[in-house]
């Protein structure tokens, strides 16, 4: 058996750009990284609030690592359960005005592990066509009935939920798409789900840290109650500057998935230094007001210097500020052009974004300065207006 096939199927990825390289990261997450040995400005991590590398942040896993060790040592509900991680999940609870949260080690697994305990094959899953991997694969893995309603249309879902008989319904969305930039339109989305007495949940990998009252993300800021979403799940990889994710909801819920989900029950848990490190990066993201007024300084800055060029922004009020460009080949070369003036933005290809639908995914990040941000826009001109050699 050889892998000839492989081989050619990798061959026809390369021929139609889009074939996937890793680049090696030598530094830690910052505007200025090293990148395969070169110096760059980037514009393309999800570390929205430049908690990745705070010496507050580092200095709590080390603190965490010499109190409770490296490695988690075995499962949850083995004896890996530790009290930084039952610490950190009552602090999401409080922070989130939900009874309970639960750990999980990444948001994949948060939204596997929540939906397929929720959902067998005699329920519904109705899913924005949108909605991030994680939240299709398990819909897809529960053996639930999967229907995809059209991006953020609330009739289009009211029409599905009005047809479904099945015995449990839930409805869910990205909070922020994370891909487009655009904020669910939650009181439309739940109205409906409500209507129809369909659960809620919403995954706010992208809204958690960035937007809300203290940053505590879109439902929050749309003023929606736990009656209205049952089921919130944040990662703690992005904004809150660690890793993990979880999920925060009712007594029952929490209990349920502590029975029930496959990808909390069977893993260990992640390292309580981690734990440690993301009870202090929760803090700094509840209490540093001023980086997410950051945030939104150089969203507006961004968008204003986009529309003086008339570079095609979408409609984006979060740190995802996307460029649409279409052909993949073509973002590719727009995506290589820029980082050979020393700028790194990730160009966005299929299967990730719809065919023909490839883009420049910029992400701006609290830690960016002005004059990095007006770095960035004089390549974005140069490059994508042919006033530079690339073109
Ligand atoms: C990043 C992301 C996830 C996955 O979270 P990880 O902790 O990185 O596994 C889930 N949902 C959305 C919308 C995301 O953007």
């Amino acid at each position: 058996m050889s892998f000839d096939q492989l081989h050619a199927e990798l061959q026809a990825r390369k021929a139609q750009s889009l074939y996937r390289q890793r680049r090696i990261l030598q530094s830690p997450q910052a505007p200025e990284v090293m990148v395969d040995g070169q110096a760059c400005l980037a514009f393309c991590s999800n570390d929205y609030l430049g908690l990745a590398n705070h010496p507050q942040v580092i200095a709590a896993l080390k603190e965490g690592a010499d109190r409770y060790g490296v490695g988690g040592g075995a499962s949850h509900l083995v004896n890996g359960h530790s009290q930084a991680h039952h610490a950190l999940e009552e602090e999401l609870a409080d922070f989130t005005g939900r009874p309970r949260a639960l750990l999980f080690s990444t948001g994949y697994m948060a939204n596997m592990g929540a939906i397929t305990a929720l959902l067998d094959k005699r329920d519904g899953i109705f899913q924005d066509r949108l909605n991030h991997a994680s939240l299709l694969d398990g819909g897809l893995l529960s053996g639930a009935r999967f229907q995809r309603f059209l991006h953020n249309d609330a009739d289009n879902l009211n029409t599905r939920l009005q047809r479904s008989e099945a015995r449990r319904k839930l409805v869910v969305c990205d909070g922020v798409f994370s891909m487009d930039g655009d904020l669910a339109e939650l009181p439309s989305l739940c109205a409906t789900a409500a209507e129809h007495r369909a659960w809620m949940m919403v995954d706010d990998a992208h809204g958690f840290g960035c937007i809300g009252t203290q940053g505590r993300g879109t439902v929050d800021h749309f003023s929606l109650s736990s009656d209205q979403v049952q089921l919130l799940v944040g990662t703690l990889g992005k904004a809150c500057g660690t890793s993990g994710a979880f999920v925060a909801g009712s007594d029952d819920l929490i209990e349920t998935l502590i029975q029930h989900a496959r990808t909390y029950i069977y893993t260990t848990s992640m390292s309580p230094a981690v734990a440690s490190a993301t009870r202090v990066g929760l803090k700094l993201l509840q209490q540093d007001e001023w980086r997410r007024d950051k945030l939104q300084h150089l969203i507006q800055r961004f968008r204003q210097g986009c529309q003086q060029l008339g570079l095609p922004l979408m409609p984006s009020p979060t740190p995802i500020q996307p460029m649409m460009v279409g052909a993949a080949d073509h973002a590719m070369a727009i995506s290589a052009a820029l980082e050979a003036q020393g700028i790194y933005i990730g160009a966005i290809r299929p299967p990730t974004v719809p065919k023909g639908a490839a883009r420049l995914r910029v992400t701006l990040s609290a830690s960016h300065t002005d004059a990095q941000l007006d770095r960035l826009l004089d390549a974005l001109e140069d490059v994508m207006l042919g006033k530079g050699r690339h073109n």
